[in-house]
C-alpha cells in the first residue's frame, strides 16, 4: 500500500495525526526533499529506508514503490503541502492504478493556507473578493492559454501566485495592466518555518522589495484588496440576520440549544 501524504508547509506541528501515523510505520519513505522539512521524518522505523524525491525521475519514483510493494512493503510518498497543489501527484496515482498497486492521499496544509495564518488575513472578505485564485506563471510548465495571469487578474479576485517569485518583475508587470498600481501585494517566503519572511508592498513597489530582500524560490506572492482595511461585516454572525443556528433577536445561549 502507498500513501500519499501532504507534509504540510515546513513547521513539522502542521502535519496531520494520520500523516504522521503513515511516516512513522512506513518501510519505505520517499519525500520531496527540496521542500519537505526533514524534521517530519524523525520519529520513522529505524530500518526504513528513505529515498529523496528531488534526484530521482517518475520511473525512478514509481521503481522504487513497485518493488516495495512486491516484498509487501509500506510506502509513504511525502509532499510537501498538499499534493493536490502542483504536486505532480496524478502521474504517479496512474502508474500505479496501471499497476494494480493500491494507495490512498491524505491531505496536508497547503502553503497557501499558512501563508494566510502567518499574514493574519482572510482570503475571502465580503464586500472584497469572494474568490480565490491558485495560479502559476508559465516556467518550464506552459500554462494554458485561458488561464494566463493577464485574463485572471481581470477577475479582481484574491490571487495567490506559486512557483513565479523569481519572476516577480513579469508577473507584477501582468498584473498591473488589470489591477491599479497601488494593489497591496505580499510575499511570504517560506511560511511556518524558522526563517519566514514577510514582505508586503503594492504591484509599484514590490518587485524591488523582493530582490532587496534576496528572495528567489519558496514564497507565495498574493495579491488582492483583501490585504488591505475596507471590508463588510459577515452576515454569519451579523445580529439582524437568522441563521439555521441562530434565530434573531435570540440569545447566543440559544444558538447552542
Ligand atoms: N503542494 C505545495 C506546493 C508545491 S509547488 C503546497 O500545497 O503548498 C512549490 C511552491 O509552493 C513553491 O515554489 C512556493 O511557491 C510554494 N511553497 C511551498 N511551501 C511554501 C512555504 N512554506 N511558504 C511559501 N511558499 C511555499
Amino acid at each position: 500500500m502507498v500513501h500519499f501524504i501532504g507534509a504540510g508547509p515546513g513547521d513539522p506541528e502542521l502535519l496531520t495525526i494520520k500523516g504522521k501515523r503513515f511516516i512513522d510505520s512506513a518501510d519505505v519513505i520517499i519525500y520531496a526533499g527540496s521542500l519537505v522539512n526533514e524534521k517530519i521524518l524523525a520519529d520513522r522505523k529505524d530500518c526504513a529506508q528513505v529515498y529523496n524525491s528531488a534526484y530521482m525521475t517518475l520511473s525512478e519514483v514509481i521503481g522504487v514503490m513497485k518493488e516495495a510493494a512486491a516484498k509487501g512493503q509500506s510506502v509513504a510518498r511525502v509532499h510537501t503541502g498538499d499534493p493536490s497543489i502542483y504536486g505532480a501527484i496524478r502521474e504517479q496515482m496512474d502508474a500505479l492504478d496501471d499497476l494494480g498497486i493500491s494507495y490512498e492521499v491524505i491531505p496536508g496544509v497547503s502553503s497557501f493556507l499558512a501563508a494566510a495564518a502567518s499574514m493574519k488575513k482572510e482570503y475571502t472578505l465580503p464586500g472584497v473578493s469572494q474568490t480565490v485564485i491558485l495560479s502559476r506563471i508559465e516556467g518550464r510548465t506552459p500554462v494554458p492559454e485561458k488561464e494566463k495571469i493577464l485574463s485572471l487578474a481581470k477577475h479582481h479576485a484574491t490571487m495567490i501566485i506559486f512557483l513565479s517569485v523569481g519572476k516577480i518583475e513579469v508577473l507584477v508587470h501582468l498584473m498591473s495592466e488589470s489591477y491599479e498600481k497601488d494593489t497591496p501585494v505580499a510575499v511570504v517566503y517560506k511560511a511556518s518555518w524558522p526563517e519566514e519572511t514577510i514582505i508586503y508592498g503594492t504591484l509599484e513597489t514590490i518587485a524591488d522589495k523582493v530582490k532587496a530582500a534576496g528572495i528567489t524560490k519558496t514564497a507565495l506572492v498574493v495579491v488582492g484588496d483583501f490585504l488591505g482595511d475596507k471590508y463588510e461585516l459577515s452576515k454569519l454572525y451579523d445580529q439582524n440576520f437568522e441563521t439555521e443556528y441562530r434565530k434573531t433577536g435570540g440569545s447566543i445561549d440559544d444558538s447552542h440549544q
